[in-house]
């Protein structure tokens, strides 16, 4: 069964980001040994919320990765002897100029992601500043952060990021490598890779050594190419747990280290003596947040059986409140889905929703013409078998189940094969407490969701991989202790 609620019309103005002062190239090669260089292949990065292409995109082929892996070892020697105090300075200056070119950083994530423009400037682009001043202070004192032992740095590492968060997962791993006495070799998503390809401009401005940061575009193949290069050290990877497998296949038997961040399928478990105003509020932000392109999506909502209706309805009124549309309008709460083939899939996944009985409701909205879309949706009557209980939709859709105890509700956030984040909402600090600890997940949230802090260790147990990035713990696979 399908219901749909138009969303209200609220009448707001465009409020739409100018563009006239962003200058892409044309063009944009591989960023190797501190230049730029051409590639053998080119392909279009393309604007999902129009469809337009963007820029010519260089596509890193084995040789190329070759090139790029050569560049970092031959950087890797001068950098690691830097003084580690000197070391802090290269990577704080990136985070300034992270800072000085924030608002055109801002605006090319969500032209070539599709994401609101809102979180592009708010979340993406200070995180990524964040994570790089927070580790430019930890590069003098990693001795003091790791147990006092001797620390050297991994080598040359690979390092592959997925298309949700570009600028942001690319700090999140440049940042520690970097700080640690690493020299890096990144690859970005096929689908967003201008915001690394700026990232490298900014290697270039802050006076970095040549090679100490390359950045190759390309698509998978590039990416399978840097795994099983044989003189990488240590890679990286935030992206699908197949892809996650067939990397830890690809890596197994070699003494390299290894880090994956894959998927989840998180609980947000609300509790009847939660604030359930505060609670609507926070199960869109998880959800709803990048159009639910996020690894630590809410997306399995457990609601209290007494409360769940209450809920329910409060959060159906709440989406429909949701505004949809042009990505660069600052009132803008869902934009884009990032590619076709990611609209596909959530098609799919909403489809064996309905076949397999579970009650739809969505979002009726009025959609661009043109560009990849998919408006807020809400499942209720789903079963803990369900496909859409179970696998990652990537998507702006939240499947609702219901439990009657706190046991029970332990129980059934456990019950997936993923355990990368959860939320609980209750008033009672004992309770968030008591079900933390029973949570199989490696970030729970009290009273909030998608809450990310450069200090704060994030990275999943199970099928949601393993390592963490972040905080002090984030250094801990960048270094190597004698
Ligand atoms: P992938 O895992 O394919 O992509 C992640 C990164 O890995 C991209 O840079 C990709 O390159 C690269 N890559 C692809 N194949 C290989 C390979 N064999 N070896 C090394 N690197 C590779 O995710 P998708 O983009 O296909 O998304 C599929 C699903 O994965 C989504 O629907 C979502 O459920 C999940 N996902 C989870 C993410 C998370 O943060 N945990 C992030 C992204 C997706 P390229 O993009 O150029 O192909």
């Amino acid at each position: 069964m399908t219901a749909t609620r138009t969303a209200l019309a609220w009448e707001y103005s465009p409020a739409p980001e100018a563009t006239d002062h962003i200058r892409l190239k044309d063009r944009y090669g591989l960023f190797v040994g501190g230049g730029w260089r051409d590639a053998e292949a080119y392909e279009p990065t393309i604007n999902p919320a129009t469809e337009e292409p963007l820029a010519e995109i260089a596509h890193a082929g084995t040789a190329e990765v070759d090139a790029a892996v050569a560049a970092a070892r031959e950087a890797l020697p001068r950098w690691q002897r830097l003084p580690a105090l000197e070391r802090g300075k290269y990577v704080f200056r990136i985070a300034r100029l992270i800072q000085e070119r924030a608002r055109e950083l801002a605006i090319v994530e969500s032209l070539d992601g599709g994401k609101p423009i809102r979180e592009s400037r708010d979340v993406d682009v200070p995180l990524a500043a964040a994570h790089f001043f927070y580790y430019a202070g930890w590069a003098d004192k990693l001795r003091y952060g790791l147990a006092g032992r001797e620390v050297g740095p991994m080598g040359v590492v690979g390092q592959i990021v997925p298309w949700n968060f570009p600028l942001l997962m690319a700090a999140w791993k440049l940042a520690p490598a970097l700080a640690c006495g690493n020299t890096a070799v990144l690859k970005p998503a096929e689908t967003t890779p201008l915001t690394a390809l700026l990232l490298a401009e900014i290697c270039q401005e802050a006076e970095l050594p040549d090679g100490v940061v390359n950045i190759i575009p390309g698509d998978g193949s590039t990416g399978a190419a840097l795994v099983r290069h044989p003189d990488i050290d240590k890679i990286a990877f935030t992206g699908s747990t197949g892809v996650g497998k067939d990397i830890q296949a690809a890596t197994a038997g070699r003494d390299i280290g290894l880090t994956l961040e894959l998927g989840g399928k998180s609980a947000n478990i609300v509790f009847d003596d939660a604030a359930v105003d505060q609670a609507v509020e926070g199960i869109v932000n998880g959800i709803f947040f990048n159009q639910g392109h996020v690894c630590c999506a809410g997306s399995r909502l457990l609601l209290q059986e007494s409360v769940a209706e209450e809920v329910v309805e409060k959060l159906w009124r709440r989406m429909g409140l949701l505004r949809v549309g042009d990505p660069l309008d600052k009132n803008t709460d869902v934009g884009a889905i990032n590619s076709a083939e990611q609209l596909q899939r959530i098609e799919a996944l909403v489809d064996a929703g309905e076949r397999e009985g579970a009650t739809r409701r969505t979002v009726a909205c009025t959609l661009p013409e043109r560009g990849y879309w998919f408006p807020p949706t809400l499942f209720t009557d789903v079963a803990p078998a369900h496909r859409i209980a179970v696998e990652e939709i990537f998507g702006p859709v939240v499947s609702v189940l219901t439990f009657r105890t706190q046991a029970e509700a332990i129980e059934k956030a456990n019950a997936s094969a993923y355990g990368l984040a959860a939320g609980v909402w209750t008033d009672k600090g004992s309770r968030a407490l008591a079900v933390a600890r029973g949570l199989k997940a490696g970030v729970v949230w009290q009273n909030t969701y998608n809450q990310f802090d450069p200090a704060s260790p994030f990275g999943g147990y199970k099928e949601s991989g393993f390592g963490r990035e972040g905080g002090a713990a984030g250094l801990r696979p960048y270094v190597r202790l004698t």
